[in-house]
């Protein structure tokens, strides 16, 4: 293997699945982009062996590009995985490995494709956001916010998740709350002397039904998404130690997915009144975490500079959350577009398309060519 082949390879041998250090990438991307002569900012975040990296080249200040991607992978437990997946296997015309599509190829293209432009003549910076922990909630992104709080950034943004090429420019956020329902113990054989927290999560779970149907009727983006209002996912549920006691607590777990503009608190605050309302003095909601939703406006610079290389001439929405919304809160305006299916992701010998993985150096280093004001050395 070599070029981009090869980088990819070596990204991938880094296993770094979400509850892992990304450090040893970290390393390695930085060490990449200094040979290529950027400037590097490594940004600790809270937990231990979690980074931010940020490079960059170009008049600092000037409104180039940002472009962008997560270090992280999901885990592989579980999956039938045909060849190892932290060593990038050769099948056919595809290359096969965890992070291969999802979303180590663009980072490998990425480099590759910067090695091609002369990053000293650039007239408007350009900035590259890796990440971490995207996978798990876009927890490195949302570091990002204010780890980068006043630091002028380029107003807009790549961010090579797989989308086969299609420049995608919405997607929904992701919020997740708790719920925790509170009965009281007692002997099984005597039921009427405690209070039964599992019937009383049922009751709950009914009152959420009707809430998701309300949101379903709610309908907005129609034209961008195949489920075009707010989807709630009842994910976990957890309750009683054994068989002979009534159970004291029942916890709940669920997910919902904002849609741009409609803030995540309000939504939350529908839940939990919904939630609460059942019995107010025995059960409690907390929200515990938010993933931003997308919007990027039509007709943007970078939409122009991607659209001769794009699969499809519309734009579209993902479903998937990605680092966008958290960009979007330090006011840059992402695009996502990157080689590979989404459709393989997540699943065992996750691939890359060879010539799509070559074609994403040639997309990097002439969309930064022209969106930077440098010299794309192979363009004739
Ligand atoms: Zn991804």
């Amino acid at each position: 293997m070599k070029g981009v082949e090869r980088t990819l390879a070596e990204l991938v041998a880094f296993p770094t699945v979400s509850d892992r250090p990304v450090t040893g990438i970290a390393a390695y991307l930085a060490e990449r982009a200094e040979a290529l002569g950027m400037r590097v900012e490594k940004l600790d975040s809270a937990a231990p062996g979690k980074c931010n990296l940020v490079c960059s080249a170009g008049p600092q200040g000037t409104d180039g590009l940002v472009l962008s991607g997560h270090m992280d992978v999901v885990p592989v437990e579980g999956q039938p995985w045909t060849s190892d997946p932290f060593r990038l296997t050769r099948v056919g015309d595809r290359l096969v490995g965890r992070g291969s599509c999802d979303m180590k190829a663009f980072l490998a293209a990425t480099m590759e494709g910067l090695a091609r432009v002369d990053l000293r003549k650039l007239e408007r910076e350009l900035v590259l956001v890796w990440t971490h922990d995207e996978e798990v909630g876009c927890l490195g992104s949302r570091a990002l916010v204010e780890q980068l709080a006043g630091r002028p950034l380029p107003s807009l943004a790549l961010i090579g998740e797989p989308t086969s090429f299609s420049m995608l420019r919405m997607h929904p956020g992701h919020a997740a709350a708790r719920i925790v329902c509170t009965g009281r113990a007692a002997h099984s054989s005597k039921p009427d002397l405690g209070s039964n927290a599992i019937a009383l999560a049922a009751r709950v779970l009914a009152a959420l039904e009707t809430l998701a149907e309300d949101w379903r009727r709610d309908v907005r983006f129609a034209e961008l998404l195949e489920r075009p209002f707010v989807v709630m996912n009842v994910a976990t549920i957890r309750g009683g130690s054994a068989i002979n006691i009534v159970p004291d607590r029942c916890e709940i777990e669920v997910g919902f997915r904002p849609l741009p503009g409609m803030p995540p608190e309000d939504l939350y605050a529908q839940l939990a009144e919904r939630a609460c309302g059942v019995d107010p003095a025995h059960v409690t909601a907390e929200l515990l975490r938010v993933t931003p939703a997308m919007l990027t406006p039509e007709g943007t610079r970078l939409e122009a500079l991607l659209r001769p290389h794009a699969a499809r001439a519309e734009l579209g929405a993902a479903s998937f959350a990605t680092d966008g919304g958290n960009l979007e809160r330090l006011g840059v305006r992402t695009l996502v577009f990157g080689p590979g299916s989404i459709d393989v992701a997540h699943k065992a010998d996750e691939y890359v398309p060879v010539d799509e993985l070559h074609k994403a150096v040639d997309v990097v280093a002439e969309v930064v060519a022209r969106g930077c004001g440098g010299v794309d050395s192979r363009r004739p």
